[in-house]
């Protein structure tokens, strides 16, 4: 039998979050939940922290704190709010899950690393973001990142029993989203709703708009470099509308290692959750008979700009990728808002790396002030739009 282990969950509300407490909630005895974490789920929050017996629970929204506490009164967990709080929670176990959506997580993954914490990284925009500085934290803290995006788990798996030396590239599989094969004029007349209806996987908003546009790929094409240490030329992207390959490893004597499975996140978190070892999932058994037919294509960076910006602001480095990535979570949010269209937010990235001028950064401090100078840009950006 397993050894139970220390589990933290941030962004223990959103998709990913929910699916990491069904796996607990099915695997008791594995692991001993210290501490949840969410934005403004006060409720969710309050039944997960007392249902899995988490010592602490800390919400973002400080005016929810009293409504925290109420809901918490009598139980053996703590209700906080505040920095140094998600800090606490991100270092208070063993192992770390990262679901908080974009840069709002990058601090807490930052603490969880340097305390030498292994962390499941769901939260992609916190590597995108702050890069070498985080890849770099980790080795020196004798940190472990394992990668939950589905994307990355799979490679993550094509590589084990191989030398890094042996791989000659990597090939990111994409589904090509809800608008794969819309033209950039029907796209432009997109509302949240179509955008957010994905074809094969269930999500939060954000990355389903990022699926959309493709910048969820170009994020991931970013995150992939970062990870696994690949130059961007030896990262292809594929569209495989299916989703069931869900990446591919092609080593140096023409061998191409996939891995396969059901489009359901229970998969790459269970393998994230139980690395090294693995543990059952309901999630469907993948039944090829059925499908029947696995099809490819490349994709088209014309209809869907956000692939060119990303390897672009990978290939210039310093500041660009923290740019496109805060430029973009500020678009994302304001397409949602239905203050701008679907095709405005590549549009307003593509600006705004053109507009920020940063240094590259050397710390999180660094990423920070670009992070917030990139909103910015993109606000005034957005205000002009208007006019
Ligand atoms: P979601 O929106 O469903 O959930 C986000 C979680 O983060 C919620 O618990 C929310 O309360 C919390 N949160 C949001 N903003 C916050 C803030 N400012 N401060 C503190 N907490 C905050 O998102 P999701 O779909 O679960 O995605 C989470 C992360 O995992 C994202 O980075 C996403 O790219 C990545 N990811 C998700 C999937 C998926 O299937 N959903 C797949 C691969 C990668
Ligand atoms: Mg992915």
């Amino acid at each position: 039998m397993a050894v139970s282990r220390t589990l933290a969950i941030l962004g223990a509300t959103g998709s990913v979050g929910t699916s990491t407490l069904d796996l607990v909630a099915l695997h008791p005895e594995r692991f001993d939940v210290t501490a949840l974490t969410a934005a403004t789920q006060v409720d969710a929050l309050a039944d997960a922290a007392i249902r899995t017996g988490a010592k602490l629970a800390v919400i973002d929204d400080e005016t929810l704190l009293p409504r925290l506490r109420e809901r918490l009164a009598g139980s053996n967990c703590r209700a906080a709010t505040g920095r140094a709080a998600l800090s606490e929670a991100a270092t208070s176990a063993d192992l770390v899950m990262a679901a908080i959506v974009g840069c709002a997580g990058l601090e807490p993954v930052m603490a969880a690393l340097a305390a030498g914490r292994t962390v499941a990284l769901a939260n992609k925009e916190s590597l995108v973001t702050a890069g070498a500085i985080m890849t770099d934290a980790a080795t020196r803290c004798g940190a472990t990142i394992l990668p939950v995006d589905s994307e990355h788990n799979a490679i993550f798996q094509c590589l084990v029993g191989n030398r890094s030396q042996d791989v000659a590239k990597l090939v990111l599989t994409a589904s090509g989203g809800p608008f794969r094969q819309k033209s950039l004029a029907e796209m432009r007349a997109m509302t949240p709703e179509q955008a957010v209806a994905h074809p094969n996987w269930s999500m939060g908003a954000k990355i389903s708009v990022d699926s959309a546009t493709m910048m969820n790929k170009g994020l991931e094409l970013i995150e992939a470099h970062h990870l696994f240490a690949l130059p961007p030329e030896r990262i292809d992207i594929l569209i495989h509308p299916q989703s069931v390959i869900h990446s591919m490893v092609e080593y140096v004597d023409g061998s191409v290692l996939a891995q396969l499975g059901s489009p359901d996140m229970r998969i790459p978190i269970a393998h994230a959750l139980a690395w090294p070892e693995r543990m059952a999932t309901p999630a469907a058994r993948l039944d090829l008979a059925s499908i029947a037919t696995l099809t490819f294509e490349q994709p088209d960076s014309e209809r869907f700009p956000a692939l060119r910006l990303a390897r672009s602001a990978l290939e210039e480095g310093g500041a660009a990728p923290t740019v496109l990535n805060a430029a973009n979570e500020i678009a994302v949010a304001a397409f949602l808002a239905r203050r701008i269209g679907f095709g405005d937010i590549a549009a307003l990235v593509e600006r705004a790396l053109g507009a920020v001028g940063a240094p590259p950064p050397r710390s999180v401090a660094d990423v920070l002030d670009i992070d917030r100078e990139a909103r910015d840009t993109v606000r005034q950006l957005m205000i002009s739009l208007a006019a």
